[in-house]
């Protein structure tokens, strides 16, 4: 039998990122080695060692490298810390997701057996449009969105586009598919009439296309208390930049902790797994980050790529990894952040172990 080889770059990140992207790559090795295939790590240096050893946070061979390829870790990044020079310009991940137009952020919630939740019966999945609304530093239609036409009044423009709008509605319509089918679309169009009215009604059109879901929407304040009262409620939401930045963080938390949260950014051909959490440099070295973020990340990734490849064995990668996590979890294995006592490693070899069905 060929093994065919499936290349995946990998950057460690900042902080804690060497510490915990390791064990992403440990797992998925074990993933692809039970499903027969083969992974071929791609080390690319961007953030705090591109810095000390190129000159550049985010040096112009990672960039060319990355064109590449279709899949991709990225370790978390402090851009905060790096020196005064760099202070100007875009944190490494937002070069990343502008130069790829990764449009499509993708982060599902929910809770896992044996880890405590303020919400057990969440299980959501937030589609956040990821280039446009207010966000400045990723808007690229207007650069920055941000100015001050005197010292005491500041102003953001944000922007809504319907095309925008239509390829994150059809990303999410096509997760609600394989899902339970019912799809949320959250805006303020009460308020911020054309924008997110616009939003709504171009996800509107094109959920109209998709006749097995059930389609409706909510104001963002109203879906904000809803996830609290009604979280079981709810299945994929969709929705803009700023609206899905915050709405996430919440149904994480609720889901148990944003340290469990991963997260994926897509354009149409490619994906990069992120986990929403930072690179935590206040317990950096110390073996106490939690890797399940950046591994459950890894599997949302291979399952996206697996699934617009029709590669099954990536499919079967991610399922095998997914259920490891769950049962690693399960089994008490966690790191302090969740109460547990188990180190960086040890939570990455558990699930690992896991993975190759004798844990
Ligand atoms: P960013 O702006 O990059 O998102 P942040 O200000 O949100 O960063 P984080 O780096 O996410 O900050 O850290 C917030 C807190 O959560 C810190 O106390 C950090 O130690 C903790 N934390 C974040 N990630 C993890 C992790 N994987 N494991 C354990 N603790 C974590
Ligand atoms: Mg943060």
């Amino acid at each position: 039998m060929v093994t065919m080889t499936r290349r995946i770059g990998v950057l460690d990140g900042d902080g804690i990122g060497p510490e915990i992207v390791p064990c992403a790559t440990a797992v998925a090795t074990a993933a692809a080695e039970a499903e027969g295939i083969e992974f071929d790590w791609v080390p690319l240096p961007l953030g705090r060692s591109a810095i000390d050893e190129f000159g550049t946070p985010v040096p112009e061979h990672t960039l060319t490298a990355l064109d590449d390829l279709d899949c991709w870790i990225l370790g978390p990044h402090d851009s905060a810390g790096y020196p005064a020079r760099f202070a100007e310009q875009l944190t490494p991940g937002a070069v990343i997701r502008k130069r790829y137009g990764l449009y499509a952020n993708i982060r599902p919630c929910r809770a896992w057996p044996g880890v405590p939740a303020t919400a057990p019966d969440i299980d959501v999945v937030v589609a956040r449009e990821n280039s446009e609304g207010l966000y400045a530093d990723r808007n690229m239609a207007v650069g920055s969105g941000e100015f001050m036409p005197t010292p005491d009044i500041a102003l953001a423009v944000g922007v809504i586009t319907r095309a925008a709008s239509e390829r994150i509605a059809h990303q999410a319509c096509r997760l609600a598919a394989t899902r339970s089918g019912r799809i949320t679309i959250v805006h303020k169009a009460n308020v911020l009439r054309l924008t997110t009215g616009l939003f709504r009604d171009a996800c509107r059109d094109v959920a109209a296309q998709y006749p097995g879901l059930t389609v409706d929407d909510q104001h963002v304040d109203a879906m904000a208390a809803l996830l609290v009262r009604r979280p079981g409620d709810f299945d994929v939401l969709v929705t803009e930049n700023l609206f899905g930045d915050i709405l996430s963080d919440l149904a994480g938390e609720l889901a148990g902790s944003i340290g469990l949260a991963g997260s994926i950014n897509s354009s149409d051909t490619k994906v990069m797994a992120q986990a929403t959490h930072g690179a935590a440099p206040d317990i950096a070295g110390t073996r106490r980050a939690n890797p399940v973020a950046i591994i459950a990340s890894t599997a949302m990734a291979l399952r996206w790529w697996g699934t617009r490849v029709t590669d099954a064995a990536l499919v079967g990668c991610a399922d095998r990894i997914e259920r490891a996590l769950g049962a690693a979890l399960a089994d008490g294995i966690t790191t302090p952040d969740l109460g547990g006592s188990a180190t960086t490693t040890e939570v990455g070899d558990a699930v690992t172990q896991r993975v190759a069905g004798h844990g």
